[in-house]
Parts: structure tokens; sequence; C-alpha cells
């Protein structure tokens, strides 16, 4: 066992569990952009885990790109102030772009990011998420592909830190409450 899951109050999704709504993601997104000129956008570094597992459950010639923001610091709320840290790299003009999120929150960050790549004038946007947390939206915000819907707490693990910690965490989890506080 990962010595990092002693700090685990609750496994929310477990490994099997991830992987069987993941594949079918992909099957679904496979699906969607047949003959599409379709680059994935992972959004650092949360989605890191998601993006490479959903990638490879799509079978198309897809590229992949990165893109980074901001907006927590070490807390566990929102800023409300989303900031660019590494910007994508490849074309995305006339190109399907889907963006690949590990949560939803408040929506302030994916709302942030269609406006920025709108502006670069690609032939779609659309959004998948491992997680989307409804219940604390602010912003209306498409979410065209959701793995799990989670209710309103911090979770931990496959790929989402606390205080950049617990990433590697094999399941989706919440601490326990002291950690937090
Ligand atoms: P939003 O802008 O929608 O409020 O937040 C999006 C980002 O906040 C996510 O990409 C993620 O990095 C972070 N975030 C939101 N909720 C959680 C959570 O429960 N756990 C973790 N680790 N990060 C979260």
């Amino acid at each position: 066992m990962n010595d990092l899951m002693r700090d685990v109050k609750e496994v929310l999704l477990d490994e099997e569990t991830l992987a069987r709504r993941i594949a079918e993601m992909g099957q679904q997104i496979t699906k969607d952009y047949v003959n599409r000129d379709l680059v994935l956008l992972c959004v650092l570094k949360g989605s890191l885990f998601f993006t490479s597992d959903l990638m490879r459950h799509i079978d198309l010639p897809v590229t992949l790109d990165f893109i980074a923001s901001s907006s927590y610091g070490e807390s566990t709320r929102t800023s409300g102030v989303v900031r660019i840290l590494k910007d994508v790299e490849e074309r995305v003009e006339d190109r399907h772009v889907l963006i690949v999120e590990d949560i939803v929150d408040t929506g302030l960050t994916l709302s942030y990011l269609i406006r920025a790549l709108k502006l670069r004038k690609p032939a779609s946007i659309r959004t998948a998420t491992l997680l989307d947390k409804p219940a604390r939206r602010r912003i209306e915000v498409p979410v065209d592909y959701a793995g799990f819907k989670v209710d309103d707490q911090f979770v931990v693990g496959y790929g989402l830190d606390f205080a950049g910690r617990y990433r590697m965490l094999p399941a989706v989890c919440v601490l326990k409450d002291e950690l937090y506080s």
C-alpha cells in the first residue's frame, strides 16, 4: 500500500472504477471525433494521469499538448484569479481542441481557458473532465465529457494535489480533516 494512504479518510473512486469509466470516455471520444484533426490539451498538472490514461483509449491519431494555469496557491479554495503559467505550443487554428481537466469546481479556470483558446480560432473546443463538482459552480461552463460527479469536498490523488502533494495516490480520495486545517 502507498504510505500516503495513511493520511486518507475515504477512498471515493478506486483504481478499477477510474479505469473502467476512463475507457468508456475514450471510446465515446473516439466515436465523436472520427476523421477529425484532434488535439488533446492536458491542463497541468492535475490532469496528467487522466490525460495519459484517456489518450490510450482514444483510437485516433490525436496529438497532445499541455497548458498550465494557476489559481489556488497552497489553499483548497480558488483565488478567483486565473493565470496561464505555460501556454500551448501546437498550432490549434482550424483544429478540434479537447481540453482535458482533472476537476471542474467553480468553472473559472475552464471558462478562462476556453476564452483564451477561442482567440486562436480552433475548429471547435470541447472539454473533458475526470471530476465535476457542480455544486460549487460560479460560472456556467460547458462540460462535454465528465467522468464522475463529486460532492463539495476537496479531493486528492490520481493527479490531484493538496499543496503539491498526494498526486501519486492511485485512487481519488478525501484526506483526514486535520490535514486540511
Ligand atoms: P475551478 O477554476 O473550476 O474552481 O478549479 C479548477 C481547478 O482547481 C482544478 O483544475 C484543480 O486544479 C483545482 N481544484 C478544484 N477542486 C479541487 C479539489 O477538490 N481537489 C484538488 N486537488 N484540486 C481542486
